[in-house]
């Protein structure tokens, strides 16, 4: 995983030093910010490993405890603190509540104070089986949809194809009348 290990980084949301935090259950640090609004900045691929409420995120909790944080705005448009482009705002959980700042180009995520705990309580398993249920049941109704269009294209396809060879025997059978006509009337 991408580290950016040495650098203090500044907060996007309040430009505030943010803070290494070491999350040992990932093995990875995350940059807190601590002395401002209480947002958290994770490298590329970094939050996979806490948004899921039986990921281990201790020294978290123990760090946001009877804490108060600035308050920011969260619809202004951020900047990555590590590549400095403009974030985009991007649901992060299966109920697609809670919006945080991705990075397009590093990957890295940002959320405000108070969203990982939300998006944690979103994710629980009973809520991802649901989501899985829907894309399953509007997977199933468009592949019977599909194979319904398919199908009528074939019942077309057959029409026509029947209809071209019963105008052909019609016409055979019209040459034929006139040909014997022809000779019958010589
Ligand atoms: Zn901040
Ligand atoms: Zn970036």
């Amino acid at each position: 995983m991408a580290d950016n290990n040495e650098v203090i980084i500044k907060c996007p949301a309040c430009g505030c030093d943010m803070e290494k935090i070491f999350m040992p259950s990932a093995g990875v640090n995350i940059d807190v910010c601590t002395n401002g609004c209480g947002g958290i900045y994770f490298d590329n691929r970094e939050f996979k490993a806490f948004d899921e409420p039986h990921e281990n995120i201790a020294p978290l909790e123990e760090l946001f405890k009877d804490k108060e944080f600035k308050q920011v705005n969260e619809n202004e448009t951020r900047y990555c603190p590590v590549c400095g482009n403009a974030m985009i705002k991007n649901y992060a959980d299966v109920n697609k509540e809670v919006l945080v700042d991705e990075c397009y180009s590093c990957g890295g995520k940002f959320l405000d104070y108070g969203e990982i705990k939300k998006i944690r309580s979103l994710n629980s398993p009973e809520n991802k089986q649901k989501s899985k249920d829907v894309f399953k049941e509007l997977y199933a109704n468009v592949g019977l949809e599909l194979l319904e269009e398919k199908n009528r294209k074939n019942t077309i396809t057959k029409k026509i194809k029947y209809s071209v060879r019963i105008i052909f025997v019609l016409l055979m059978l019209i040459l034929a009348l006139i040909f014997i006509m022809l000779k019958a009337f010589k």
